[in-house]
C-alpha cells in the first residue's frame, strides 16, 4: 500500500521520503527509529542550569520577530513555559522559524541552556519541533495522556520530513484494517521456539515502545528475521545448485603431483587439502560452489592454479581434442596482469593458450612471433578464440563477466578476492553458458565466522590456515609522530639489505569520488617528492594511484618488481594480492584513516617471503579509541582473530560495514550473536529440505524473492 493512500503526502513530502527510500506503508514501518528520547531524562524548566543539555516540553507563546539591538541581526524569540516555570527561546539569522508554530502549541525543546550577565537563562537556536501532546511524567500534568508512552522515537530524517511526522503517519497505519491483514512471514513455531515477538508486535514495540525491553525485543525479532531471510535464500540456492549439472572432472594424483612437483616450494598441507576437497567436487558431476578462505599469503593462487590444471588437461565431453575451459577474474588489472604472468610460467610446458581480458586491452600467450612471451592482441579476435575453445585459461578483471564474453566449454570460474565484486556478481560469473561451471571464491577478507556463515551460506567452506613454512609473522607497530626519525632509519636499514618498501597515503574520504582521486594523487605525489629529497635522496621513488594510465602503473609496478624502484609509495590501490616477495616494510600513514581489515590487507603485501617483515602504523591523532582499534591489528596474529576483534569492539550502531554485504545495521547485531546466527541457519535449511521451492511457504517465497531483488542485483 502506498503512503498516499494512508495520508496525505505532498509532493515535496514525497519526495523527501524518497531520499530514505520509503514509498510504502511496509517501507515506513521498517524504518525504524535510530533511537529513542528517554522522556523520563525531561527535565522541567524550574531546574534547568546554565550549560545543561537538555529536552524540554511546553507550550510556545510570545512569538515575535525582530532585529538585534545593536547588530541588527534578523532575531525570533519567544517564550516556553511548563508547569514549573517559563524559559526564553532565541533565533538569531532563522527569525522565519517563529512563523511555523502556533502561538501557545505544545513543543519539544533540545539544546544547551545558556545565560545572560545578568543571570536569566535561555536557549540560543536549540533544535525544536512541534508535538500533539506531551508525555505522561513530564512536567505539566495538565498534559496527562493515558495512551502516551514515555520513549520518544527518533528517525533519520531529511529535509522536509520529521521524526513527528513518521510517527503521526505510523499511528494512523497502525490504525488501519492494512496493518490488521498484515501476514508474519516467519512460522509461527519458530517464533515460539526463540521467544520472538509476532510481527504486529514488534512494529508496534520498535516504533512505539513502552519501555526499553519493548524495542529490545523487536529489535532482536528484525535482526533475526534479516539473516533468517539471507539464510533462506541462500540455502534454497545451495539447494537448487545441488541438482544441476557440471563437468565432471577426474585426473589421477599422479598427473597433478607432476603438476605441483614445478613449483620451486613445497606446498602446505593446508594447500594440498583444498586442492584435494576441490578435485573431490570436480567429480562429482555437479557445480561446486567452494569458498577459500585463507589469510593474505597463505598461497591461494598455486590452489587456484593446480586445480585450473585439472580443468585444463581434460577433453571436453566426447571429443578428443581441445581443453575444458576456466575463467580466472580478478578485482584490478594490476592483479589480473600478475596473474596472467604467474600463469604463464605455470603453464608453460603444456601447448595451451592462455588469454587476458582487462579494459584497457588484451593479450594472448603465446605469441605466434614470440613461442615464450604473450602479445597484444584485439578484443574481438581474443573473445573469438574464447569463444571457439581455443584459449583454454582466461584471465581478466570484471571485463570478464560482460555479456559478449562467451565460452565453449567453461567448466571453471575462480574469482579471486571475491569480497570485493559483491554477491550478484559472483552469481552472473556463475550463470555464464548452458552448463554450469565449478565455481571457486577466493578470499583473504577475515571476516567473522558468523558472517561467513550467513553470507556465503551457499557455499562450501575450505580454510587455508597454514602460512608457507619459514614466514615470520610481521612486526607491526603503531608510529606517533615522535617515532618518525626512528622509523625512517629501520627504513633505511631494510633498504641497505637490499629489501624494498612501500609507503601507503591515506584515501582521504571526500563524497565526490572524483575530488577523491585528486586529493589522493597529489598526497602521494607530495609525499614522494618530500621523501626523495630529505628523506631518502639516494634511492628510486616511485609513485602509484589508480588515476595513472594503464601504461604508467604498469611500467611502476614492473619497475618495483625488477627492483628498480626501492620505495613505491602508493593509494591503497595496492591492497588486494599485489605480490612483489622482496617487498618488506611498509609505513601506512594516515592509519586511522583504514579500516582494520584493509589495514591487514596492505600488511600482506610485505608477508610474502621468508624475510621479517615489518609494517608501521602511522598515526595523526591518539585518542584513545583510535590507539584501541590499532592495538588489535598489533596483536592479531592472522585476519580470522582480527576479524572477531573487530567485531568484537564494534559498539551496535558502529557496524555500518555491513552496508557493503547488503546487511543493514540491525542484521549486523544478529551477526554478533552466534547462536542466532546458528538457529536462523538450522531453521532455514531445515525449511529449505522439506520444502526447497517453498511452495507451502508462500509469504516465504516473497520475502526472498524481494531480498534477491534488493541485495543481489
Ligand atoms: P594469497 O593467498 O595472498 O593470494 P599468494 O598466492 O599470492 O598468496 O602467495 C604468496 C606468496 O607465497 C607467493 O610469492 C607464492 O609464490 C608464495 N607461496 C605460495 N605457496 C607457497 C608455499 N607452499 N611455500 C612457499 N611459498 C609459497
Ligand atoms: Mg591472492
Amino acid at each position: 500500500m502506498k503512503l498516499g493512500d494512508i495520508t496525505r503526502v505532498l509532493p515535496a513530502q514525497e519526495k523527501a521520503l524518497k531520499r530514505l527510500g520509503i514509498t510504502t506503508a511496509i517501507d515506513l514501518l521498517y524504518h525504524f527509529p535510530t533511537k529513542y528520547n528517554d522522556l523520563a531524562e525531561a527535565t522541567t524548566i524550574s531546574s534547568l542550569k546554565a550549560k545543561d543539555s537538555v529536552v524540554i516540553f511546553g507550550r510556545i507563546s510570545n512569538l515575535e520577530t525582530k532585529k538585534g539591538f545593536r547588530t541588527n541581526v534578523p532575531m525570533a524569540t519567544a517564550k516556553v513555559t511548563d508547569d514549573t516555570g517559563f524559559i526564553e527561546v532565541v533565533w538569531f539569522h532563522q527569525a522565519y522559524l517563529a512563523k511555523m508554530f502556533l502561538d501557545n502549541s505544545l513543543v519539544r525543546v533540545e539544546g544547551v541552556v545558556s545565560e545572560r550577565k545578568n543571570g536569566t537563562l535561555y536557549f540560543s537556536n536549540p533544535k525544536i519541533e512541534s508535538i500533539s501532546k506531551v508525555p505522561t511524567g513530564v512536567g505539566d500534568s495538565l498534559f496527562t495522556d493515558t495512551e502516551d508512552h514515555s520513549l520518544h522515537p527518533v528517525y533519520s530524517e531529511t529535509k522536509g520530513i520529521t521524526s513527528n511526522w513518521m510517527l503521526h503517519v505510523l499511528q494512523k497505519i497502525f490504525n488501519s484494517t492494512y496493518f490488521e491483514n498484515i501476514n508474519d512471514p516467519i512460522p509461527e513455531y519458530i517464533l515460539q521456539k526463540y521467544n520472538l515477538p509476532h510481527l504486529h508486535t514488534a512494529l508496534a514495540w520498535i516504533h512505539t515502545p513502552k519501555k526499553k525491553e519493548h524495542y529490545e525485543m523487536a529489535r532482536k525479532r528484525f535482526s533475526f528475521e534479516e539473516i533468517f531471510f539471507i539464510q533462506l535464500a541462500r540455502q534454497q540456492e545451495k539447494y537448487l545448485l545441488s541438482k544441476e549439472h557440471s563437468y565432471a572432472v577426474d585426473i589421477s594424483d599422479a598427473t597433478i603431483n607432476e603438476f605441483i612437483k614445478r613449483f620451486p616450494f613445497k606446498f602446505t598441507d593446508g594447500q594440498m587439502k583444498a586442492i584435494n576437497d576441490i578435485r573431490d567436487d570436480f567429480r562429482t558431476g555437479h557445480p561446486m560452489s567452494r569458498l577459500l578462505e585463507g589469510d593474505v599469503g597463505s598461497g591461494k593462487t598455486a590452489v587456484a592454479a593446480a586445480t585450473a590444471f585439472a580443468i585444463t588437461v581434460t577433453r571436453p565431453r566426447g571429443q578428443n581434442f581441445g581443453n575444458l575451459q576456466t575463467a580466472y577474474m580478478a578485482p584490478t588489472e594490476i592483479l589480473a596482469k600478475q596473474h596472467f604472468e604467474s600463469f604463464i610460467e605455470f603453464f608453460s610446458h603444456l601447448p595451451i593458450q592462455i588469454g587476458l581480458i582487462t579494459g584497457s586491452g588484451c593479450k594472448k600467450y603465446p605469441s605466434k612471433v614470440n613461442p615464450n612471451g604473450a602479445t597484444d592482441i584485439s578484443r574481438t579476435q581474443l573473445l573469438k578464440w574464447v569463444k571457439n575453445g581455443e584459449i583454454s585459461i582466461l584471465i581478466g578483471t570484471h571485463a570478464l563477466i560482460q555479456k559478449s564474453v562467451e565460452f565453449k566449454h567453461l567448466a571453471y570460474v575462480i574469482i579471486d578476492e571475491q569480497h570485493r565484486f559483491g554477491v550478484n556478481q559472483r552469481h552472473k560469473v556463475a550463470r555464464k553458458d548452458n552448463h554450469l561451471p565449478h565455481l571457486l571464491s577466493m578470499t583473504a577478507t577475515p571476516i567473522p565466522r558468523t558472517l561467513a556463515l550467513t553470507l556465503y551460506g551457499d557455499l562450501d567452506l575450505t580454510i587455508l590456515d597454514q602460512m608457507p613454512t619459514g614466514r615470520k609473522p610481521v612486526i607491526t607497530e603503531i608510529i606517533m609522530p615522535k617515532d618518525r626519525e626512528k622509523t625512517y632509519e629501520k627504513i633505511r636499514e631494510e633498504l641497505r639489505a637490499g629489501r624494498q618498501a612501500y609507503i601507503i597515503c591515506p584515501r582521504i574520504n571526500e563524497p565526490d569520488p572524483d575530488k577523491e582521486q585528486v586529493v589522493n594523487a597529489r598526497n602521494t605525489a607530495t609525499e614522494a617528492k618530500h621523501l626523495k629529497e630529505k628523506i631518502f635522496p639516494e634511492y628510486e621513488i616511485g609513485v602509484m594511484h589508480s588515476k595513472m594510465t594503464t601504461q604508467a602503473k604498469d611500467k611502476v609496478m614492473k619497475d618495483f618488481s625488477d627492483g628498480k624502484i626501492h620505495i613505491l609509495v602508493s593509494t591503497s590501490v595496492v591492497e588486494v594480492g599485489v605480490n612483489v616477495p622482496n617487498a618488506t616494510v611498509m609505513i601506512i600513514e594516515g592509519g586511522e584513516r583504514f579500516g582494520l581489515a584493509q589495514l591487514h590487507q596492505l600488511r600482506g603485501r610485505v608477508v610474502r617471503s621468508n624475510h621479517q617483515a615489518y609494517c608501521f602504523i602511522a598515526v595523526e591523532s591518539s585518542s584513545q579509541k583510535t590507539t584501541e582499534r590499532l592495538q588489535a591489528i598489533k596483536n592479531a596474529k592472522n585476519g580470522f582473530e582480527l576479524a572477531e576483534a573487530d567485531l568484537a569492539q564494534r559498539g551496535a550502531g558502529g557496524l555500518s560495514e555491513g552496508k557493503q554485504w547488503g546487511v543493514s545495521d540491525l542484521g549486523m547485531e544478529a551477526i554478533k550473536n552466534i547462536k542466532m546466527v546458528e538457529a536462523a541457519r538450522t531453521e532455514a535449511t531445515n525449511i529449505i529440505k522439506s520444502d526447497s521451492h517453498l511452495t507451502s511457504h508462500p509469504l516465504l517465497l516473497e520475502k526472498i524473492a524481494i531480498h534477491r531483488e534488493t541485495h543481489f542485483e
